[in-house]
């Protein structure tokens, strides 16, 4: 697909009118101050590799990379321009000019094959023993791998050694009358990282009346690929997706991942699609994909049984960027919390602002990642909460790290766990 001709580089780029509101707004340009790690220079410069002005080399890329993909400039630019497509567009360019052996090997050999990814994130558990840094270097990988990994290597610290897929089964059928059938989209994050988000997603779907299928042939939803300068592979895994939970006749297609449901999105799609073939049935996919909690308030109007006995806890939520920038879902998640008996849900202060974590980003820009991540922590900690709560996987992941950075007692968790615990301390008689 040529870069040149993709609407946001080819009809957006001329709106800009350089009013600077994507600046006031973005986290990276708050942490740097410098107007070439703003959004506001990241049009410009996309402007000017359109134009042949700058050459499509490594250093306008790691300009470029100084982004989160948080899509915060683009919610807030008067002129309507998505900003971070222009700049997903303008990497994978760059990328194409200047391909990685250790990027072919993470995002296109690893990253599309799920049994090759879940051996991988056995290996670095495996690692997690040994020291990532040691392993790496004595294996010779430092120079092939990404950024700044090895200082990164406590945020990877808690792999479990068993996945989602390996805790569910395919076919889940409903617990008694079946209201829907659905496909569970359970993304890598979850699915390799969080394994018991998927369990308690599927409990709390099938208690309440769902069927849930698992296509056991998913693949990464394409949105590490899109941050990495990977359109072509991102493409390809999300018509492969298409593919395959087109071929169910689903009546909704969930996930409980903030960033899945974003590059699932007719948006994303629309972007990353635009033009082929099977845009129809990709955009009949979309239209089925819903996030978890979203399904669970407005479609279920999910209530939990009352229980005299529940536990009080204080809850605080995170709203994760791909949930609440790109799909405009903030309501939905707290409404969730408060419907669970018990929980007291406190607002920290700018909930919506990045925690830093940007699924890889913390792993490519470690320093930085952490000054936003400390921003967020503050904010956090002031709650006093006993539970920090997020819709993604990714956010979940750098949370967890930020909590034991800070030494603070609190459990990060997916609402929907909660939901799960709560069910399961309900007295026998009333779980059914
Ligand atoms: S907010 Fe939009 S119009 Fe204003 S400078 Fe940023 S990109 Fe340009
Ligand atoms: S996507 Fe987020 S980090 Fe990137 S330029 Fe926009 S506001 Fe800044």
């Amino acid at each position: 697909m040529d870069f040149k001709k993709l609407p946001p580089v080819q009809e957006q780029i001329m709106k800009c009118v350089r009013c600077g509101k994507c600046r006031s707004v973005c986290p990276v340009f708050a942490e740097i101050g410098n107007e070439t790690a703003a959004p506001r220079g990241h049009v410009f410069m996309v402007q000017m590799l359109r134009d042949g002005k700058v050459e499509p080399d490594q250093d306008v890329y790691d300009h470029l990379a100084n982004c989160l993909m948080c899509e915060t400039c683009s919610v807030n630019c008067p002129s309507g321009i998505d900003i971070h497509q222009l700049n997903a567009a303008a990497r994978s360019y760059i990328y194409d000019h200047n391909p990685t052996v250790g990027k072919e090997l993470i995002f296109d050999t690893l990253w599309t094959n799920p049994a090759l990814l879940k051996t991988s994130t056995k290996f670095l558990w495996g690692a997690q023993k040994t020291g990532l840094q040691n392993l790496a270097r004595n294996l010779g990988l430092m120079k092939i791998l990404p950024g700044d990994l090895p200082k990164a290597e406590g945020i990877l610290s808690s792999i479990p050694l068993r996945s989602g897929r390996g805790r569910i089964k395919e076919v889940n059928p409903a617990q008694g009358d079946q209201l829907y059938r659905i496909g569970y989209f359970l993304g890598c994050g979850t699915d390799l990282l969080h394994p018991q988000v998927a369990k308690a997603t599927v409990e709390v779907l099938t208690r309440n009346g769902c069927e849930v299928i698992v296509p056991r042939e998913t693949r990464c939803c394409g949105l590490p690929h899109l941050a990495n300068g990977k359109m072509d592979t991102a493409r390809k895994l999300l018509a492969h997706n298409v593919k395959i939970f087109n071929e169910y006749d689903f009546d909704y297609i969930i996930t409980d991942c903030g960033s899945c449901s974003s590059a699932l999105s007719y948006h994303n799609i629309e972007f990353v699609l635009g033009g082929l073939k099977i845009e129809d049935q990709a955009f009949a996919f979309a239209d089925k994909v819903i996030d978890l909690t979203k399904f669970l308030v407005e479609v279920l109007d999910i209530h939990l049984p009352e229980n005299p006995q529940a536990e009080r806890c204080r809850v605080t939520y995170h709203d994760p960027c791909h949930l609440a920038n790109a799909q405009g879902i903030k309501t939905q998640p707290r409404e969730l919390l408060k419907r669970i008996p018990g929980v007291e849900l406190v607002e920290m202060a700018e909930a919506n602002r990045c925690c830093g974590g940007s699924g890889t980003f913390s792993v490519t820009h470690y320093d930085l990642s952490m000054k936003i991540l400390d921003h967020k922590m503050d904010n956090a900690m002031e709650t006093g909460a006993a539970y920090l709560a997020t819709c993604c996987p990714s956010c979940m992941m750098q949370l967890q790290y930020g909590v034991n950075r800070h030494k603070w007692n609190c459990q990060v968790v997916h609402p929907v766990e909660l939901v799960y615990d709560y069910y399961q301390s309900l007295p026998e008689l009333a779980k059914v």
